[in-house]
């Protein structure tokens, strides 16, 4: 092959192996366009570069140039990395020895970074395959060739450096304007088909309401957390782009503190500390945020340790009264050694003592009756003795592993406690065993 005559870098290497195509050129052909890319490109689809090198391709032919069927296309991935899925097939066929010539449309199809570009030339010419681009001819062999190559790619990492401050100008004024700029949606979001805008997913935004509640209710990050999990509520699950599903995780502290401040679910989007109204629904009102803002800041809300046990109440979050079907909360009068902690329903708190016969219940004693009762169910659950050993985190864990649900009926005065059945279950087959 004449050397610098179709800017072909193509080392004649007498000690290469034979090959038993010798007389042909194997020619693959990558093409990339990356999403970031405006359409004022000359040549932006990856079928139009396909063309413009299967074109340059036969204009060869008489050298023994041959374009191979696959097809080696990175439709939206950048030039800047090499994490591409063509690529990679690429390289692998090079290291293969699959082909003898890599064509692209314009140098800067293959990297945009300098230094990847010279890693993989590397690669090319330690397996004696040349590097041909249909609309930029030169020739790496000569110092001139191998000049304006670095030129070349000097050039397109600058533009790529000049496309990514403009994409990062355009998304601070999206976001200004209250525009969602991409990335993760959080629970109670989808991204809209169409692209670009948040809608509301019914069925997550009511698991956003009844989170924001349950914190109001608690004003514990670790028994909200709690809760969630009894529920089995998780993070949000979301497809990727790439059609790749991300499966959502548990919750935790700091996840939960990142939902409950999260701006987006008062309509608004935050950028570089200022909120500006966004494109998207509001899922919580203003009422309810300013009382959960405020509720996070107060110290005991999120805090670690023993200092908080004095607040755990055994029976939080499990304790209804039947009459008003409403929810019993933890409250007391007195304090230090002086302290008379009971359970309170709150439809009594809200609308006066004379709307439900039960009112309120003193705590020791309805959770003494409920320790006895899940004591007859289970026989392996702690007795009293090892029962005053444990501290009280593990005391309200354990009973909220077990419990579903305590039912005080105030004019009875009885209780109905439910199990929860995976609960229930292991107990039997652990008394089987
Ligand atoms: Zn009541």
């Amino acid at each position: 092959m004449e050397s610098g005559k179709i800017g072909a870098v193509r080392k004649n290497n007498p000690q290469a192996k034979p090959q038993p195509t010798a007389a042909r050129l194997r020619c693959a052909i990558y093409t990339r366009k990356s999403t970031e890319e405006g359409l004022e490109q000359e040549f932006n689809s990856l079928d139009a570069q396909r063309e413009a090198a299967e074109a340059f391709i036969k204009s060869q032919r008489r050298e023994g140039w041959i374009a191979l069927p696959e097809f080696y296309d990175d439709g939206g991935f950048t030039g800047a990395n090499m994490d591409r899925p063509a690529l990679t097939r690429l390289l692998q066929s090079v290291e293969a020895g699959e082909l003898d010539c890599v064509v692209v449309y314009k140098v800067d199809r293959l990297s945009r970074s300098l230094l990847d570009f010279t890693r993989m030339l590397s690669v090319f010419e330690k397996h004696n395959v040349s590097f041909v681009a249909v609309t930029q001819q030169f020739n790496t062999s000569t110092s001139l060739g191998r000049l304006t190559l670095n030129i070349l790619l000097s050039f397109a990492q600058f533009e790529r450096e000049l496309i990514g401050e403009r994409t990062r100008d355009k998304m601070s004024a999206a976001r200004r304007k209250g525009k969602w700029v991409g990335g993760c949606p959080v629970l109670g979001y989808d991204v809209d088909p169409g692209g670009g805008r948040l809608v509301i997913n019914e069925e997550e935004a009511e698991r956003v309401r009844a989170i924001f509640a349950l914190f109001e209710e608690h004003r514990s990050a670790m028994l909200t957390v709690a809760e969630i999990k009894r529920r089995g509520w998780r993070l949000k699950s979301w497809t990727r782009k790439t059609g790749q599903f991300r499966s959502g995780g548990p919750f935790a502290s700091n996840s939960l503190r990142r939902l409950l401040t999260n701006i987006l679910y008062t309509g608004a989007v935050r950028h570089k500390g200022q909120s500006y109204p966004g494109e998207h629904a509001a899922i919580i009102s203003p009422d309810t945020w300013a009382r959960v803002q405020n509720l996070i800041t107060h110290p005991t809300a999120f805090a670690r340790g023993r200092s908080r046990n004095k607040h755990l109440a055994l029976l939080s979050g499990l304790l209804y009264c039947d009459t008003c079907a409403t929810r019993m909360v933890y409250s007391y009068s007195g304090k230090n050694d002086r302290k008379y902690p009971y359970y309170l329903c709150l439809n009594a708190q809200r609308n006066g003592w004379a709307v439900c016969p039960g009112k309120s219940l003193p705590a020791r004693g309805i959770e003494q009756s409920v320790l006895a009762r899940i004591r007859q169910a289970q026989c392996r659950f702690f007795d009293v003795s090892e029962w005053e050993q444990i501290d009280r985190t593990r005391q309200v864990e354990a009973v909220q592993a077990i419990v579903e649900r305590i039912g005080y009926d105030g004019a009875a005065r009885q209780i109905s406690i439910r199990f929860r059945p995976a609960a229930m279950e292991q107990a039997e087959q652990e008394s089987l065993a």
